[in-house]
């Protein structure tokens, strides 16, 4: 054959060869051509004609070759008849050979020109008929001249001839018939018999039979082919565009692991032709030695064991970004069940490795601070919490809360606030170092872990320098900020050998801490379960109390230093607890504010006291106490001007106290608030100075009218050496200067009161004129005058000194065991001793040598109140001396006695 393209036999060839497709990249292309030349193996007239692909052809290219044969007829029939055929027989046989040798230009005419079925049979008629009528003729010509030609000898010459032109026109079924009923109508014509005739008109007619019956089951299996042709371009072209994603692509191996196939995008990826990657080994495509990777003997094992194996990431070898993909493979064998290589797919991993480490980091850590979350923290607290050995159980858990995180929050936004909490998280990296572990629980919550057994004192002086470190001030878009932190530590396994009850009694330490005053550290103790108790219990009582009406407010009269007369009072809370009494504001507001309770209390107290105060005389003004978190709500000026409405006072009546926590966050809310303020018309005091933030700073800007010198200051002033003196005379200056007026808070004694009255301070609050009074007190005060008369001791009593130092106490020849709680100069609390009667008598003993008399005075349950029958010496610091006095060691009589052992 002389077509350049694979042939049909080829094909079958392949196929029968087993199931390796063509292992080069050109083999798409290879499999259409193939394809094609089936295309061809119809016998019929084929479709349309010009289609390359489905047409076939009537006149086979090897037509020619009939030339030959037709000439070897001639000679063989010479030979059998020792004859030379007649001159019309050479001729006509001549003619026949000429149209053969001519049959190039009728199988170009066929498949270059001829577009309709018609056209191209006249050529195969002409080119194929035509010869074989005229050999037909010539043998006829030959026979009939009687020449030695028999009839038998020309019907063997022309079967001859007819099944030579069978075989070169093998699958060409038209021209086959064609060029029978040509060769045999000149014998049939010349015998001119009517049974030879009618024999070949049965033929004809037969041969046409046949060819429309072939004609139809080619057209069958022409639409059946073209079919299942589209089916596999389909599939081609699929596969094509899902390698040309490069989501996925494919390989193969040789038996001996060599590639024979690859995807061309995975040449792309790996920065080379793909088909310099043929013939080298598969393994080659993949840094096998990755971390994450399966591994080199997880697929080396798959292909030295020849089995299947499925979705094995392995690292693709990429120089520079990294790709991962999932393989699979599965082996190939061929009929005989001989190994011929291995074949598989691959897809891209990498996104998908991505988001799995993406949602694995979501879920160990922090997205914001990138610290550990809670989930890691636990996990790291179990994991040293259930170590093998005993010794490496031992940890310590730090839980730490931010101060005024919140207002931060409220004041400058959330993204401040997230800016806050990062700058924290760096802060506690730092510190904490390789120590330990930090995570963050949630809002402003953090952890830390320190595994290993850390001496206490260490550990304080960690939580310290933590709490130090966040304590800084903060730089947020510009904005100075400062928050606090404060830190509960439980121990294990001292405080708790499970997770949960190291986290619960670190949680009790840290409400502890911040109970204490915040900014501190607090280590676990038993005893903090009760007080937690306690407290949840006040909250929950706090709630009742709003809601039934259970609080109050009481009046302390503000007093001017120099006319002594009331110009004002203190709005101070009061709540008559149902089981404990009155309790101290400052044990319930603290609760309030945490407790979320403190806006509608603030609100109550000062629509209360703006009431009470419409009440009174127009000179008297009120103070409201107002705390930092109510400060930091932007109604609070709505708040105040409604209350003021409604009581219908003068605003200038209405006097805020604000303490200097407010300062803390410099930020524009805070001088937005003092502006909004003052525009309603109130006045603002700053209560509580000098115990605080004091800088000084903020009293340029903020609008105080007053500053109130906390009673720390003016407790002790008059204490000889105290420098007390010295700091409210310089606030004073101060405020003078400033244009402020200043109350004194706290004075008790008469001493005092000279003392801040010759300091200069304008206005006096304190018990030596008035304690706080119940409202309708406050109005009876009033009607008697304004005029205050201080009453109260000239100086302080003996300040009190706590202790708890074993005793001995000797009554009426008896000895008991008790302790001091504490002492003063006159006198001391004892406990462990029941219902002690009021005037026993006693000597305790608080040394070998030195016995002092006390007289009960007061008694309940085991604790008693005794007073010295001598004052005791102090020592040069002012505090109480337990040493034996020189005097009483002389033998000097009075309370003291002088005892020998025993
Ligand atoms: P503060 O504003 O400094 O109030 C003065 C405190 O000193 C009051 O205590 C008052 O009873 C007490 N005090 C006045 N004179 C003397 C004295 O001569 N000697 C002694 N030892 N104490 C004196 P109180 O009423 O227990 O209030 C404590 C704190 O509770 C207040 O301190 C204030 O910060 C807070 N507070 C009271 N009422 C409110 C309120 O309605 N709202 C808010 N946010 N806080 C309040
Ligand atoms: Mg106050
Ligand atoms: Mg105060």
């Amino acid at each position: 054959m002389s077509s350049g393209r694979p042939t049909p036999d080829r094909v079958a060839e392949h196929s029968a060869a087993g199931a390796v497709r063509p292992s080069d990249s050109r083999r798409s292309t290879a499999v259409k051509v193939r394809r094609r030349d089936q295309a061809t193996q119809g016998s019929g007239f084929g479709g349309t004609g010009g289609n390359p692909v489905t047409a076939h052809y009537l006149i086979s290219r090897d037509w020619k070759v009939m030339a030959f044969a037709i000439a070897a007829c001639l000679v063989l029939t010479a030979l059998g008849s020792q004859s030379l055929p007649p001159i019309q027989t050479t001729l006509l046989a001549g003619a026949a050979i000429a149209i053969c040798l001519a049959s190039r230009w009728f199988v170009w005419f066929e498949r270059e020109k001829a577009p309709h079925l018609l056209a191209r049979l006249s050529a195969m008629i002409l080119a194929v008929g035509l010869p074989m009528f005229l050999l037909g003729m010539a043998i006829a010509t030959w026979a009939a001249a009687a020449s030695g030609v028999t009839w038998p000898n020309a019907v063997g010459v022309l079967a001859l001839a007819s099944t030579i032109s069978s075989v070169i026109l093998t699958g060409r079924l038209p021209s086959i018939m064609v060029a029978a009923v040509a060769l045999w109508l000149a014998p049939v014509m010349a015998s001119s018999t009517s049974a030879s005739a009618v024999m070949f008109v049965g033929g004809v007619v037969a041969s046409i039979a046949a060819v429309i019956r072939q004609q139809r089951l080619d057209r069958a299996a022409l639409a059946k082919f073209r079919e299942e042709e589209r089916r596999h371009a389909r599939a081609e072209e699929i596969l094509a565009d899902y390698e040309q994603t490069g989501q996925g692509w494919f390989w193969e191996t040789d038996r001996r692991g060599m590639i024979t196939y690859v995807s061309q995008t995975i040449g792309e990826v790996l920065g080379r032709p793909a088909r310099t990657l043929l013939g080298r080994p598969f393994a080659e495509l993949f840094i096998l030695d990755a971390e994450g990777s399966e591994g080199e003997r997880t697929l080396n094992f798959h292909l030295s064991a020849r089995s299947s194996f499925a979705d094995l990431p392995v690292r693709a070898a990429t120089a520079v970004a990294e790709q991962w993909w999932s393989i699979n493979g599965r082996p190939l064998h061929d009929t005989f069940n001989n190994f011929l290589g291995f074949r598989g797919s691959g897809s891209d991993l990498t996104e998908r490795r991505r988001s799995q480490e993406n949602a694995t980091r979501l879920a160990h850590y922090d997205s914001l601070t990138s610290l550990a979350n809670r989930f890691q923290m636990s996990q790291t607290l179990e994991k040293i919490l259930n170590a093998q050995r005993l010794e490496q159980r031992v940890c310590t858990v730090f839980l730490l809360d931010l101060d005024r995180f919140k207002q931060v929050n409220d004041t400058m936004g959330h993204p401040a606030g997230d800016s806050l909490l990062k700058q924290v998280a760096q802060r506690l990296e730092r510190t904490i170092g390789d120590y330990g572990r930090v995570g963050r629980l949630g809002g402003d919550e953090f952890q830390i872990i320190l595994p290993g057994r850390i001496a206490r004192g260490d550990l304080a002086g960690l939580a310290d320098r933590v709490i130090e470190s966040l304590s800084q001030p903060y730089s947020i878009d510009g904005h100075r900020v400062v928050i606090g932190a404060s830190i509960g530590i439980a121990l294990s396994p001292e405080d708790g050998v499970t997770s949960e009850a190291l986290i619960r009694n670190a949680d009790l330490a840290l409400y502890a801490a911040k109970d204490g005053g915040r900014g501190r550290h607090h280590f676990y103790a038993s005893d903090l379960h009760s007080d937690a108790e306690e407290r949840r219990q006040l909250e929950q009582d706090l709630r009742d109390a709003i809601t039934s009406g259970g609080l109050e407010l009481y009046y302390q009269p503000v007093v001017h230093t120099t006319t002594e007369k009331i110009t004002g009072f203190e709005a101070l809370l009061r709540w008559r607890h149902p089981v404990h009494g009155p309790l101290s504001p400052a044990k319930f507001i603290p609760i309030a504010e945490d407790a979320g309770l403190i806006a509608p209390i603030g609100e109550w107290a000062l629509r209360t006291a703006c009431r009470d105060l419409a009440q009174w005389p127009e000179s008297v003004r009120v103070a409201v106490n107002v705390s930092p978190l109510q400060f930091s709500n932007p109604a609070l000026p709505s708040i105040v001007t409604s209350a003021i409405a409604a009581a219908q006072i003068h605003p200038s009546r209405l006097e805020l106290e604000i303490t200097e926590s407010v300062f803390l966050n410099d930020d524009e809310g805070t001088d937005a608030m003092f502006a909004a303020l003052k525009r309603v018309g109130v006045r603002l005091a700053l209560d509580d100075f000098g115990t605080g933030y004091s800088s000084l700073g903020y009293l340029k800007k903020a609008p105080f009218d007053k500053i109130k010198i906390d009673q720390s200051f003016v407790r002790g002033a008059t204490v000889q050496g105290s420098r007390n003196g010295a700091i409210i005379a310089s606030i004073v200056s101060l405020a003078e200067a400033l244009g402020m007026e200043t109350t004194a808070e706290g004075v008790e004694t008469l001493d005092e009161l000279d003392l801040v009255r010759m300091l200069g301070c304008s206005h006096i609050q304190g018990y030596i004129y008035e304690k706080p009074l119940s409202c309708a007190a406050a109005s009876q005060r009033l009607e008697a005058g304004l005029i205050a008369i201080a009453q109260g001791p000239r100086s302080a009593r003996s300040t009190r000194q706590t202790m708890l130092r074993k005793v001995v106490l000797e009554h009426g020849g008896e000895k008991y065991n008790a302790t001091i709680r504490n002492i003063s100069e006159t006198g001391a609390l004892i406990e462990g001793l029941w219902n002690v009667p009021s005037g026993t008598i006693f000597g305790i003993v608080i040394a070998e040598t030195y016995i002092i008399t006390a007289t009960s005075r007061w008694c309940k349950d085991d604790r008693m109140g005794v007073e010295f029958a001598m004052p005791l010496p102090l020592d040069e610091a002012g505090r109480v001396s337990l040493l034996p006095p020189r005097r009483a060691v002389l033998g000097e009589s009075g309370g003291v006695l002088l005892r020998k052992a025993g």
